[in-house]
């Protein structure tokens, strides 16, 4: 279509990415600090209990040997020997005798005999004199090592020597990688089952939008009326009635808009024609009789008059269309109003045989707050409505009174009633008479605009239009307008 705005394609794939980014990237975080927090748990407690083992060891060998340090250094290092020997976890720690100076004695693992580990227990125990403990890289072999160190102190504070336990770390390790290893790999079917839920559920959404899209397209591109099918029992199968509702209103207001169109120019064109037919033969036929040429014209001025009344109605319309239409207020003798009108009337409906009767009320009508312009506007129209509808009855009834308390509800009305006796309206069209552009079955000219007009302008005085069958056949055109209160 011409002149309008390129439609920005609408990116579903953007919608299944964004969703799979913010809950997969918040799962993942979090299943990732999760599996952080618990290796660290577990590794720090599997360490903790195997130090704690080695000090129990430690500090029960120390309670041992502190019967030795009233004898004499010998003595200690034959049973030092001796309880290495004898100690029967040597395949999983191993145990040690260390001297003052640091250097090992006596060990389980013979070969370090001799060696001087260089650990901080060691030198912490010997600075001390308490236990002290080692959990880290041992420097001669780099095998992750937790040590423990128990210094035997001699009566005046000098130190024997040093019972130390030393574990290899390889087989914790190895627990805290397979406790480490599973917990990954129940996160990893974690987050699985949440990827393939999140992709089904998301497709459950991206699917039906990516059709609904597809046809309100259609839609934009002039395929009013056109329908989703609508297979969702959701939100989906709401915002898909609503589409297709939009779709219908859309069609219609097409339809209504085109009709509008064409009754109007039709309504044009039919009182130019008469106009230019009549001006021409009046300009051009000499051979015209005093009474035809008299006839021409009153058609003539009855066609102009139509299109100005028309014209007329239309600029209201518009303008109550686009919200500016408003109504000048003043006091007004609708009495006076209403016979003028019924006068302007009769003479014109006269020459189509209709008879206009007008009764006056019995008692003094009050002046009522009103638009004179508008109110005669709406008279005219329901007047030219029962002559036009409903003049096969020839005849047309105008009557005014007042309506005290109408209805109970406390307010006083003045009522004009015009009825006719034609055809009346069929009762399955009453509700739609005063929508707009809404012409019914009738055969009679007419844009289908009046009784709206007639309505918003009723409306903006606070009053009642009231269309209805009169009882023994006919139209009844109420028009009920409050008594007050009157502009100051
Ligand atoms: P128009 O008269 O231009 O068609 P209106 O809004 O004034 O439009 O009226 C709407 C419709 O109501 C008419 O087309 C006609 O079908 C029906 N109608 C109005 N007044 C009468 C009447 N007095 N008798 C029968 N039908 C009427």
């Amino acid at each position: 279509m011409p002149g309008r705005e390129p439609v920005r394609p609408f990116r579903v794939r953007g919608l299944r990415r964004r969703w799979m980014l913010s809950s997969m990237a918040v799962m993942l975080l979090l299943t990732l600090f999760a599996l952080i927090t618990y290796t660290a748990v577990v590794g720090s407690y599997y360490y903790s209990s195997v130090r704690t083992g080695l000090e129990t060891k430690a500090s029960s060998s120390s309670a041992f040997f502190s019967n030795y340090v009233t004898r004499t250094y010998a003595e200690y290092y034959q049973s030092a020997y001796r309880y290495t020997a004898l100690f029967d976890e040597r395949d999983k720690l191993d145990l040690q005798f260390i001297s003052p100076s640091g250097r090992i004695e006596v060990s389980t693992y013979g070969l370090t005999a001799g060696t001087m580990p260089g650990t901080e227990d060691i030198s912490a125990a010997l600075e001390t004199k308490e236990m002290r403990s080692f959990l880290g890289r041992d420097p001669a072999t780099g095998e992750r090592i937790v040590a423990v160190s128990s210094p035997l102190v001699y009566g005046d504070g000098r130190i024997m020597g040093i019972i130390r336990y030393v574990s290899s770390l390889k087989l914790v390790d190895r627990l805290v990688v397979r406790n480490a290893l599973i917990a990954v790999a129940i996160t990893a079917g974690l987050l699985l089952a949440v990827f393939l839920t999140n992709t089904v559920f998301i497709r459950n959404i991206v699917t039906p939008i990516g059709e609904v899209t597809a046809m309100t397209r259609r839609i934009a591109d002039g395929g009013y009326g056109s329908q989703i099918e609508n297979n969702y029992r959701d939100e989906m199968g709401e915002m898909v009635s609503a589409i297709n509702d939009l779709s219908i209103q859309i069609s219609h207001s097409e339809k209504v808009k085109t009709e509008f169109i064409s009754s109007v120019s039709h309504e044009l064109r039919t009182p130019l024609t008469a106009i230019t037919g009549w001006t021409e033969t009046l300009s051009y036929d000499e051979s015209l009789d005093e009474e035809t040429r008299k006839k021409g014209l009153a058609i003539v001025l009855e066609e102009a008059r139509r299109l100005t009344n028309m014209v007329e109605e239309l600029l209201v319309f518009t303008r109550i269309e686009d919200g500016r239409f408003t109504v000048r207020i003043e006091k007004l003798d609708i009495e006076a109003e209403l016979e003028e009108a019924c006068f302007t009337c009769r003479e014109l409906i006269k020459q189509e045989g209709i008879k206009l009767e007008y009764t006056p009320p019995e008692e003094p009508m009050p002046i009522i707050p009103g638009d004179p312009e508008r109110l005669k506007q709406v008279i005219l129209n329901i007047l030219d409505n029962a002559a036009k509808h409903g003049g096969s009855g020839k005849r047309i009834v105008v009557d005014l009174d007042l309506e005290e308390d109408y209805q109970a509800s406390g307010k006083d009305f003045v009522r004009i009633r015009v009825r006719d006796f034609g055809p009346g309206i069929p009762p399955d069209e009453l509700g739609s008479v005063k929508l707009k552009f809404y012409r019914g079955s009738s055969k009679a000219r007419g844009s289908g605009i009046g009784l709206a007009v007639c309505d918003e302008i009723v409306r903006l005085h606070n009053g009642i239009l009231d269309i209805d069958n009169a009882p023994g056949g006919g139209c009844v055109v109420s028009v009920l307008l409050p008594t007050g209160p009157l502009p100051q």
